[in-house]
Parts: C-alpha cells; sequence; structure tokens
C-alpha cells in the first residue's frame, strides 16, 4: 500500500496552499481563509457598510466596488462548493444525498456539479 503525501493545508474560499499566502486562520469547523479572501470580505463589508441600507444610499462608486466584490465572492464560493461536492464524492457520498440537502434532484445536482 502506498504511503499517502501529507496534504497540504487551502484557503477554503480560493484554495491557494499554505506556502502560497502569507498566513491562513483556520475555522472551527475545519476551513481555512486566506489573508487576500479576508481582504476581499473586508472590501464587501466596507463597501456595504450597513445591511439594512438600501443599494440606493450608496454612491455610484460604493456600488462599482461593491458588485466587484461580490462577484469574486461568488467565485470564491463557487470553487468551495466544488470542491466539497468532490470531496463528498470521493467519499462515494451519493448524488442523491447532495441534492436533497441542496434541494434539487439527484440529476440536477450531477449536472451542476460533475
Ligand atoms: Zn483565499
Amino acid at each position: 500500500m502506498l504511503a499517502l503525501p501529507k496534504r497540504k493545508l487551502r484557503c477554503s474560499f480560493c484554495k491557494k496552499s499554505e506556502t502560497q499566502v502569507a498566513r491562513l486562520i483556520g475555522g472551527a469547523a475545519g476551513g481555512y481563509i486566506c489573508e487576500d479572501c479576508v481582504g476581499v470580505c473586508n472590501t464587501i463589508l466596507d463597501a456595504a457598510p450597513s445591511p439594512f441600507k438600501s443599494w440606493n444610499d450608496l454612491t455610484d462608486e460604493q456600488l462599482l466596488t461593491s458588485i466587484k466584490a461580490s462577484e469574486a465572492s461568488v467565485a470564491a464560493l463557487h470553487s468551495l462548493i466544488h470542491a466539497q461536492v468532490a470531496a463528498l464524492r470521493k467519499r462515494e457520498v451519493s448524488w442523491t444525498a447532495i441534492g436533497k440537502v441542496l434541494g434539487v434532484s439527484r440529476q440536477a445536482a450531477w449536472e451542476r456539479f460533475s
């Protein structure tokens, strides 16, 4: 039996490894976030200072900054969910079980992630 190499820690958002980032912060649930992704989060929070504020209250500049940060965030989360589904599939968790927690059919889960 082959010995598997020790896995590097990775940012759960952008997937950069511990050797590619300056700092990596671990969460209680086993996820990690790198310094760059913390920066993206801070940009989002700065762009939308209050969740109760209407988009109409933001300046054009704030809203433009906000959509750029939101898009980066969506891309990072997209990468995260694909990695999570890949890990589940590696454990032979069924498409039916994955679809169930996402509220979609087995077929829809398969089409979205395979
Ligand atoms: Zn990251």
